[in-house]
């Protein structure tokens, strides 16, 4: 090769090195309740990423993260879709230092929900219709935690389990719920979770690693216990006999949380479990198919590179 070959490949390898923008890795096409995974292969900057509608509206946030697979080493950042947006385009913003580093389209389709009517006895109307300012400040308390997103790197991708094997599905997320009072008047609300029948006692599990950052009781959804298990991603399990576990401690998938019982607002023995992507409660079961993190956008990108 002649120098002047030379002095071209350099200039292209450092134009390209210059000028190289990260590529961002994540599907198109969702329901609601769903969660969005944005993955990108560089591990040196940090970025946020940010869904807006096609008013340019703030809908939902998240930080991204280390993350380290066995076949993708990068950053990931997850948002929820909440069951009650609407159907249609919505925009991806991903940035750096507060600027724009990347936008793109996703497309979110109007799955339908089940519609349920509950009948509460004098005990559970009471609870429900209670004005208890300790009601609040718990709600406050526990959507502080929901809310936020502490920045630590995550390894390994073992899917989801499901909390509860023996377990009968009695309720669905986003479910869209109409509670019948004793004195006939009712009010609406759209189920968060899974409600999850199973004997009395029954052990339940983490269902994935992480860290308690909640156990306690609480008025209105008795013991209960949170867990996070990546960067505003938690794990919630409500309404147990007793919890397992202490505000802080590591858990492994399999470790017993609590287990099954009918404490604070429940109309029989049953584990609400929910998680919570920034903040949204999401579809615990397109979770259970995809994984924390969506493992068939692993499997696309991984198939990218051997194409190359
Ligand atoms: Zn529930």
């Amino acid at each position: 090769m002649k120098p002047l070959h030379y002095l071209l490949i350099f200039f292209l390898l450092l134009t390209s090195l210059l000028f190289a923008e990260p590529t961002f890795y994540y599907n198109s096409n969702f329901d609601r309740g769903d969660v969005v995974t944005v993955l990108v292969s560089d591990t040196n900057e940090y970025h946020t990423l940010e869904l807006v509608n096609s008013f340019n509206e703030h809908i939902a946030s998240n930080i991204f993260f280390p993350l380290n697979l066995n076949n993708f080493k990068g950053q990931a950042a997850l948002i929820g879709l909440e069951s009650t947006l609407k159907a249609g385009v919505y925009t991806l913003i991903i940035k750096k230092d507060g600027l724009v580093e990347s936008k793109g389209e996703i497309l979110i389709h109007e799955n339908l929900f089940k519609k349920e009517n509950i009948s509460l006895n004098y005990d559970n109307t009471t609870l429900r219709t209670s004005t208890n300012p300790k009601i609040t400040s718990e709600a406050v308390f526990i959507h502080e935690i929901y809310g936020t997103s502490r920045l630590f790197s995550v390894s390994g991708n073992k899917s989801l389990t499901i909390p509860i094997k023996q377990g009968i599905y009695t309720s669905w997320y986003g479910d869209r719920r109409n509670f019948i009072y004793t004195n006939g008047e009712s009010s609406g609300s759209i189920h968060s979770g899974i409600d999850i029948a199973a004997p009395f006692g029954t052990k339940i599990s983490a269902g994935y690693a992480g860290k308690v950052v909640f156990s306690g009781e609480r008025i209105i959804t008795g013991n209960s216990v949170v867990i996070e298990y990546m960067p505003g991603v938690y794990g919630i399990f409500f309404h147990l006999n007793e919890y397992l576990v202490t505000l802080g401690e590591n858990v492994t998938e399999d470790t017993a949380i609590g287990t099954l019982g009918s404490s604070g607002l429940a109309t029989g023995p049953h584990l609400h479990w929910e998680i919570r992507v920034a903040g949204v409660s999401v579809n615990p079961d397109s979770l259970l198919k995809s994984g924390l993190i969506d493992n068939s956008l692993i499997i696309s990108i991984v198939d990218s590179y051997t194409a190359e």
